[in-house]
């Protein structure tokens, strides 16, 4: 279960949370860290607060963007305290585990946490299939990054050590690079079209998205819509 599993920290300001991150995976059996664009690393701060998960911190993959961290993945959880502006389906870290145990056979799967100060913004939340938010206390519900992976961490490994219940698999769903290349070249069209002003673009491709992230299409099925927009541009 845990093997397909990456821990993805977008633009960590303060490197002794991700030391602290790499502990509380390793910890928890996950090994797989990706980092975007963080601020310091690597960091002797980092090495010192992963103590023995230095390996972790070694293995880890450094990234520029979001997208090249995800691009191979199927299914995309964004962690965040705060009820979004267009909302996702909201999951426990409980729930987040079971979600993820019914695919983690055969998807790759990406858990995003945000940047310490501002959290995920919404182009970053743009890429998630669901919202995990831990149910911290109303007056107070941000906890610190390091604290929050590991109590995601904790649920996955409650899931993995638990007996599997008798599921049935479900279809491979695109990858979010297939994703994007759609997005792409959905909005091309629409800007073409004229049904997406450039200028005024209202979140437009945000709720498109929204709506085509519900629908988690298998890799055929994006080519077909693919060719349908080919084919009505004809
Ligand atoms: N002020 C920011 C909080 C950032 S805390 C905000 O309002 O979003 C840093 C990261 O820890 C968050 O981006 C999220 O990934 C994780 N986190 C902190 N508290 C959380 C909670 N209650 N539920 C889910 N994730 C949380």
């Amino acid at each position: 279960l845990l093997n397909n599993i990456r821990i993805v920290l977008l633009h960590t300001t303060h490197p002794g949370n991700i030391g602290a991150t790499a502990r509380a995976m390793k910890n928890m059996g996950l090994e797989r860290l990706y980092l975007v664009k963080p601020k310091h690393f690597p960091n002797s701060e980092a090495e010192a607060r992963a103590s023995g998960a230095t390996d972790i911190l070694e293995n880890a993959v450094v990234s520029d963007t979001l997208g090249d961290a995800i691009a191979d993945c199927q299914l995309i959880i964004g962690t965040s305290a705060r009820e979004r502006s267009l909302p996702l389906p909201l999951l426990t870290p409980r729930d987040c585990s079971s979600v993820i145990s019914r695919e983690a056979d055969s998807a790759q799967i990406a858990i995003l946490f945000g940047e310490e100060r501002t959290g995920l913004t919404n182009e970053q939340i743009d890429y998630c299939h669901y919202q995990v938010m831990i149910p911290a206390n109303d007056a107070y519900q941000s906890l610190n990054l390091a604290a929050a992976v590991q109590i995601i961490a904790y649920e996955l490994r409650i899931a993995a050590i638990s007996p599997p219940a008798n599921q049935n698999a479900s279809p491979a769903s695109a990858t979010a690079s297939e994703m994007e290349a759609f997005y792409s070249h959905l909005q091309q069209v629409l800007i073409e079209k004229k049904f997406i002003d450039p200028e005024q673009p209202k979140r437009l491709m945000p709720k498109l998205r929204r709506l085509f992230t519900r629908a988690r299409p298998e890799p055929e099925e994006v080519n077909i819509l693919r060719g349908v927009i080919s084919a009505l541009i004809k």
